[in-house]
């Protein structure tokens, strides 16, 4: 995977924030939007996933869309594909259209992510969107991402550099799964694997902590994690919803101590997610645990605002989104 730096010159550390917006729909849909900026201006901003309610792509309602326009953000910088099931994969081109109309913003795609998958006319319309606009001609942005279990590199650097001081925060991105060997495993021997599977999973580590980003990573899957990226978590979006497929990421968490973060999931009503069980093993983790639920707004967006340097964060509940207690 080709890795990358990108630097920005800003005037003082103390306003430096990490804003995550986790976004969910009534009965199932997700999309995260993460946006670094210093107070003044976006310095950096991704979405992982996409979703949209309504039929026709005009009058679809995409709550992404809406949280980018309202902020103001001009183009996004990277657009995270954790996998193509159908509640993470529907109004891709709308929002890519939109949030990033040049086709510039670099594209993180799981490995194995192929036409032959059986995924539904949503997602393989997002896939084939993707495959025109970001790998043209001679244009390539697009990052398969696969993990090899012995090594965890940074694939994508930024460098935020304080001009009076000099002094420099460090903003990477390392993806964590999906787990390569595991999947060649999966398809030689021709079986048939849900794609969840695939899911992409990744630790985004600002000044040494770690914002983790875990799509829906199941089940043994998280054995293969390095569990160097589960000590200094301030952040962690829940695994798959919350299910019980999920619980040895908490466990693990556990065993490494974790302490003091704050975790958030999005609802998914067909399979009652979600769980109560897994929500209670967060809380007795992290402490604060938010959800979007199904309600009577179009969406739910939990927004978590963290100051980069403090790591105090304040967080803010809008439509159906609400707080454990
Ligand atoms: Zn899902």
């Amino acid at each position: 995977m080709n890795s990358c730096h990108q630097r920005f010159p800003i005037e003082d550390f103390r306003k430096l924030r990490f804003r995550i917006f986790t976004i969910g729909y009534v009965s199932e849909g997700e999309s995260v939007l993460g946006v670094i900026d210093d107070g003044d201006r976006h310095l950096y901003s991704f979405v992982i996933d996409s979703y949209q309610i309504g039929d026709e792509n005009d009058s679809a309602f995409n709550g992404t869309l809406e949280k980018i326009r309202e902020l103001g953000i001009s183009s996004i910088d990277a657009f995270i594909w954790t996998h193509p099931d159908t509640d993470h994969s529907v109004g891709i081109q709308k929002l890519l259209s939109e949030a990033d109309s040049e086709a510039r913003a670099k594209i993180f795609l799981p490995a194995m992510l192929s036409k032959e998958l059986d995924m539904t006319d949503e997602a393989r319309a997002g896939m084939d969107y993707l495959f025109e606009h970001y790998n043209k001609g001679k244009k390539y942005n697009m990052s398969m991402v696969v993990k090899n279990p012995s090594v965890t590199h940074c694939d994508h650097k930024l460098t935020f550099e304080e001009r009076r001081s000099g002094r420099k925060i460090t903003a990477e991105f390392y993806f964590l799964a999906p787990c390569g060997a595991r999947l060649l495993r999966n398809t030689c021997a021709n079986q048939c694997f849900g794609l969840n599977r695939l899911s992409i999973m990744f630790a985004l580590r600002i000044n040494y902590f770690d914002y983790l980003f875990c799509g829906d990573l199941m089940g043994d899957d998280v054995q293969f994690l390095d569990k160097d990226f589960l000590k200094n978590v301030s952040f962690v979006k829940i695994p798959h919803h919350g299910s019980s497929h999920t619980r040895q990421l908490p466990q693990l968490m556990k065993m490494q101590k974790v302490a003091d973060s704050i975790a958030t999931t999005t609802t998914f009503s067909k399979c009652n997610l979600p769980e109560e069980e897994i929500i209670r093993i967060y809380q007795s983790l992290c402490g604060n645990v938010y959800s979007t639920s199904e309600g009577s707004h179009k969406y739910g967006c939990i927004e978590t605002d963290f100051n980069i340097r403090d790591l105090s964060c304040n967080v803010i509940l809008s439509g159906n989104a609400k707080a454990y207690v």
